[in-house]
């Protein structure tokens, strides 16, 4: 009787202690999730069970050693509960951006964001602190001999067998992503980059390319590829815009599409030489180089951000697995401010696009297509509301673009914009979806060129080449060595083979 007894009090004292961290700190990155039939809180709740049992065998193994233990659970509790508190009240993505902006944001700026309710929060926590320890210090079983312990290692071992069933299942999440974030940012970037020593001249003047980096954009759902909902009424009922329907990457995500396409990467690249980066050979070609993005920044590809000469992030607290993330049309006021347009300038203009959950980037005059997804969880839409929402943002994306066009049409400039998406989304293909997945549909993404009349004017040569290149099968390479053509930039080597202009 006794022995059930002192298991009885060990495991109230797990079941407290997991409660109290599922309170503060893991239920966050829950609580925002769009749920809406019972079945999908059936399939969150069991998540985030399955999440907060393997947070269990780290927290089981953490009680062993006494002094780790009252030493280390007071710090990571308060921590993560304060990180808890900024995804629960402004549901923050944890991304190693995040963790950025908090390192390197000025302090004044950072003090801003300490609110009374947030001190509050913070105290509950502490007060919590000191109920768990107390109790902890009443505690008389050996954890090493409990049978608890086998529980614990079956907790711990599920974390990585289910991240290496499906990354991200855990990783994603409030306390993991918190540590992964930041080993990201304090990790290296593989990316080796050749550094440029030689003299990189344009022979161009006055020629500005707005290059729009799309996200989870498929070739075949815009109307001007001929699909046959009505998806561009703006830029269908435009001139001067080619689209290219036959674009191809097999690198179906943004963290490797993303450095393939500013590189002289080839789609079948090793990385086992350096590589040129495509802004850093514009700097030195003293071509003015701007970047203005919606995505926080991912290792893989921040690199092109620092090198460009201006930089400017919307939104950074908040990543694509944020429910409030702003829309892409906050980048358009800072693209007007920094175009120039009689100077050699290239601008990246970097779009969350038509990143999965859709339903959070348009807004509702752009519901055109209902009805429309309402859970988070795929499975719990019909294939019918998956492609009106997905085709909802590119109708939002047809009038991004229009706005960028029918700006810089009213200027008399040399401006060629090119629209590219770092990858396509499959959309029920083989009972598919979403992307990092290989499939044709993911593997095509779209791939827009828009040129001015002052353009046309002066390079009708080159609005010619494209217009008979349209069609052709366009690798992705196509990217780096075009715009080294384009600008004539002489020093670095390329491959005319692949320049479509
Ligand atoms: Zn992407």
């Amino acid at each position: 009787m006794e022995v059930i007894k002192k298991y009885k009090q060990q495991l109230l004292f797990h079941l407290i202690l997991n409660l109290t961290v599922a309170v503060f700190v893991t239920y966050a990155s829950y609580y925002h999730i769009p749920v809406f039939s019972l079945k999908d809180f059936g399939f969150y709740f069991g998540h985030f069970l399955a999440l907060q049992f393997s947070v269990f065998g780290f927290l089981y193994f953490l009680t062993i050693n006494k002094y780790i233990f009252r030493i280390c659970f007071p710090v990571l509790f308060v921590l993560f509960s304060g990180i808890a508190f900024w995804v629960y009240t402004q549901d923050i993505g944890i991304s190693q951006g995040i963790i950025q902006v908090s390192l390197e944001t000025r302090m004044d700026i950072a003090l801003d964001l300490i609110s009374l309710p947030f001190i509050c929060y913070l105290f509950a926590s502490v007060v919590a602190v000191y109920f768990i320890l107390t109790y902890y210090n009443r505690q008389k079983t050996d954890p090493l001999k409990s049978p608890l312990l086998l529980l614990a290692i079956i907790g711990a071992a599920s974390f990585s067998f289910v991240e290496s069933y499906r990354y991200g299942t855990f990783n994603r999440r409030l306390p993991y992503n918190v540590l992964v974030s930041a080993r990201e940012y304090f990790g290296q970037n593989n990316l080796a980059l050749k550094s440029i020593d030689k003299n990189v001249k344009a022979e161009t003047d006055s020629l500005n390319v707005i290059f729009i980096l799309g996200e989870s954009v498929r070739a075949d759902h815009l109307q001007l590829n001929g699909y046959p909902r009505n998806t561009n009424p703006l830029l269908s009922k435009r001139k001067n815009i080619l689209s290219f329907p036959n674009a191809y990457t097999p690198l179906t995500y943004t963290a490797i599409s993303v450095p393939q396409i500013l590189t002289n990467a080839s789609l079948s690249d090793d990385y086992s030489k350096a590589k040129y980066s495509l802004i850093d050979v514009l700097n030195h070609a003293h071509i003015a180089t701007n970047w203005i993005g919606n995505q926080t920044p991912e290792k893989s590809y921040e690199i092109f951000i620092d090198q460009s000469q201006y930089k400017k992030i919307v939104d950074p607290l908040h990543s694509e697995l944020s429910f409030q993330k702003d829309y892409d049309e906050k980048l358009l006021p800072i693209f007007k401010e920094c175009f120039r347009p009689y100077q050699n300038q290239f601008t990246t203009i970097h779009m969350m696009g038509s990143h999965w959950w859709y339903e959070t980037r348009y807004p509702e005059s752009f519901r055109k297509f209902r009805p429309v997804i309402r859970s988070k969880h795929v499975a719990s839409n019909t294939a019918e509301e998956m492609i009106n929402s997905y085709d909802n943002t590119i109708v939002y994306l047809d009038y991004f673009i229009n706005e960028v066009i029918a700006f810089v049409e009213k200027q008399n400039s040399n401006t060629v914009l090119i629209y590219l998406a770092d990858h396509g989304e499959i959309l029920g293909e083989d009972n598919q979806w979403l992307h990092a997945q290989n499939s044709k549909a993911s593997e095509n993404p779209a791939l827009l060129i828009w040129y001015s009349d002052g353009f046309e004017k002066k390079y009708g040569g080159i609005v010619a080449n494209l217009k008979s290149r349209q069609n052709n099968k366009t690798d992705l390479d196509f990217f780096f060595n075009s715009i080294i053509y384009f600008y004539k930039i002489q020093g670095i080597p390329y491959d005319r083979k692949k320049v479509i202009f």
